[in-house]
């Protein structure tokens, strides 16, 4: 046997994968999966195995969360083609609203764009009336589906390893054998147990108790009360990492994260004067919605979360401490799903690339603790406290002035940005200077209602005729049709060359990327068009994920380059 563990493994034509748990991580596995060896022209087959059905309403149907996706994650889609629908985001969200005990102030996303979504996980919290497909987890499967994978919704309940692969056991019906077996069971403890039994070296990760809680308010409150805002709460109760309120459509989740979050806890956040003072005066904040649970959150990754022919991916293996867990999920599904497919599935291979991964998400999650560490000493601090607030309050007012502090906590609220990162700029001397002025200024008190506003849809909404680039202007960022087209055109001589008209998933602005150079076109709104902005940064880091992106992204400028030349010949 050990011979056997010791040869290297590949996934060859036929090959067959498990997916044991269909939440994000799966499917994000299953997809890139399917879609890298489809480059290769590799037929492979996955089976996603899934206990839950998300069809369904309440608890049944959830992989519990916040629901909040990340603006960086929004963007990473974006750029492998995957547009978030419509009736699956439930708001879309473009400030954060901070409450301290001193006051609030609403931070501005600085893209001045809608580009974090929130998103029921399930078909909607216990009681909800509204029983339309809106199931983010679903909508996921389904992608994974169209793609060729299947879903079994059955509970996998024993792993065994045998010569050349791994069998998997349902007590109802499955007893397959498969070549890979990947683990994306989240943190549920009978699951991972089931691993160790096949996977000798793994360690599950570190686990505590938070809490969420749906609040119905129905769609105008939500709007009224809302808008697009969530919020944010650093307030000095024990154990209480980081609270927040998170707008849907007709309800608002309320989320506790710290350490071992119980009832006790949860009542005196719940009746503190920030939290009340969010929801109509009417509404009485107990303890005592209808849809309510403390799920476990990774706190500390998982120890060798891979063997011969089995990985562990997302909380299974390893997440981002206490923010974007869905787009860690992301970076573990489709890493794992990159050496399966690119270099085998043998511990080896996992070792030499997969555990690079999940290793960096740790060594991030170590600064991530001494920044909440440092949050926690804000918490406990009026004076800090203060002095947070109004320097917020203080770049928000000014029109000129580099947002540093709102930028940070930006990153630090919505997980968009490595907490190594976040650090790094909580040191900038400027940060520090407005840091200790705002410790002796008078809280300045703005109306900032007008922020809240709302939008649905992710991107930016641009009318018939809108110039969205502008030929001759500089510019550093990708443009991804959402909805709707676009026309690009040339101005030459004063005459306007149509040269393209681009629709849904179609990118633009590309050339600003690679040169520090000018706009070669103007690209206007054919009708109502929404585009969302993909950063340079984002978008580096996903060529750096998977250098096809740049490929395609070359064939597309080769392509245009070509039309344009056609065009100038005839
Ligand atoms: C309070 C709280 C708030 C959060 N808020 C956010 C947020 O706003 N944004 C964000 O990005 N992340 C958030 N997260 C983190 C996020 O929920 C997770 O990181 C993410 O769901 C991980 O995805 P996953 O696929 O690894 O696991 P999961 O989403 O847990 O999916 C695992 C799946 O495996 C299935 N499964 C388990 N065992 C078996 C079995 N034996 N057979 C078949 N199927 C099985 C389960 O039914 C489940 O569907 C939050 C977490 C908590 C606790």
């Amino acid at each position: 046997m050990s011979g056997l563990l010791n040869r290297e493994i590949k996934l060859v034509e036929g090959s067959n994968i498990a997916v044991i748990g269909g939440g994000p991580s799966g499917s994000f596995f299953t997809y890139y999966a399917l879609e890298f060896a489809s480059r290769l022209d590799l037929n492979i087959s996955i089976d996603i195995y899934e206990a839950k059905n998300f069809n369904k309403i309440g608890a049944g149907g959830c992989n519990h969360c916040g629901g909040i996706i990340s603006e960086s994650l929004v963007q990473k889609l974006s750029t492998d083609g995957i547009i978030i629908p419509t009736e699956i985001i439930q708001r879309s969200i473009n400030t954060y609203t901070m409450h301290v005990e001193n006051g609030d102030a609403v931070i501005q996303t600085p893209s001045k764009e809608h580009r974090i979504a929130s998103v029921f996980r399930g078909c909607g919290p216990k009681g909800c009336l509204d029983t339309s497909q809106r199931s983010f987890d679903n909508y996921l499967l389904d992608l994974c589906k169209e793609k060729g994978a299947q879903v079994i919704l059955e509970k996998i309940t024993e792993l065994e390893r045998c010569d050349d692969g791994i069998i998997v056991k349902s007590k109802k019906s499955v007893n397959k054998k498969y070549d890979l077996v990947v683990g994306g069971v989240g943190l549920n403890k009978k699951a991972l147990k089931m691993f160790e039994q096949v996977c000798t070296q793994f360690v599950p990760p570190k686990l505590t108790r938070t809490y969420i809680s749906e609040f119905y308010l129905g769609r105008d409150q939500v709007d009224e009360y809302f808008g697009g805002s969530m919020h944010v709460f650093l307030l000095n109760l024990p154990q209480v990492t980081f609270g927040a309120l998170i707008p849907k459509d007709d309800y608002v989740t309320l989320v506790l994260l710290g350490k071992d979050i119980d009832k006790e806890i949860v009542e005196n956040f719940i009746t503190s004067e920030q939290v009340k003072g969010c929801f109509p005066k009417h509404m009485i904040l107990r303890d005592s919605a209808p849809c309510k649970c403390y799920p476990f959150i990774n706190v500390k990754g998982a120890v060798q979360p891979y063997d011969h022919n089995i990985v562990l991916i997302g909380d299974s293996a390893s997440s981002k401490l206490y923010k974007n867990g869905i787009g860690a999920a992301y970076i573990t599904g489709r890493a794992a799903a990159k050496t399966a497919v690119f270099e085998g599935i043998c511990k080896k291979s996992f070792q030499n690339s997969y555990k690079k991964v999940c290793r960096d998400l740790d060594k991030d999650n170590r600064v991530g603790k001494l920044i909440f560490l440092v949050t926690r000493i804000i918490q406990r601090s009026s004076l800090l406290k203060k002095a947070v607030l109004n320097s917020v309050l203080r770049e928000q007012r000014a029109t000129n002035t580099k947002k540093l502090m709102s930028s940070a906590l930006w990153d630090t609220f919505t997980g968009s940005a490595s907490y190594r990162n976040i650090l790094r700029r909580f040191f900038h001397p400027l940060l520090l200077f407005n840091l200790i002025r705002g410790i002796f200024s008078k809280p300045q008190i703005i109306d900032q209602s007008h922020l809240k506003n709302k939008q649905k849809n992710l991107g930016h909404i641009y009318k018939n005729g809108e110039v969205i680039i502008k030929q001759g202007t500089s510019g550093n960022c990708l443009f991804v049709i959402q909805e709707g087209k676009v026309e690009v055109i040339n101005e030459h001589n004063g005459d306007d060359i149509k040269l393209a008209e681009l629709g849904e998933t179609e990118f633009f602005g590309e050339m600003g990327l690679f040169e520090k150079d000018v706009r070669s076109c103007t690209v206007k709104a054919l009708g109502v068009v929404r585009v969302l902005t993909i950063d340079k940064k984002n978008f580096y880091e996903s060529i750096q994920n998977d250098a096809s992106l740049a490929y395609r992204l070359l064939e597309k400028m080769s392509n245009r380059l070509r039309d344009a030349n056609k065009m100038i010949n005839v």
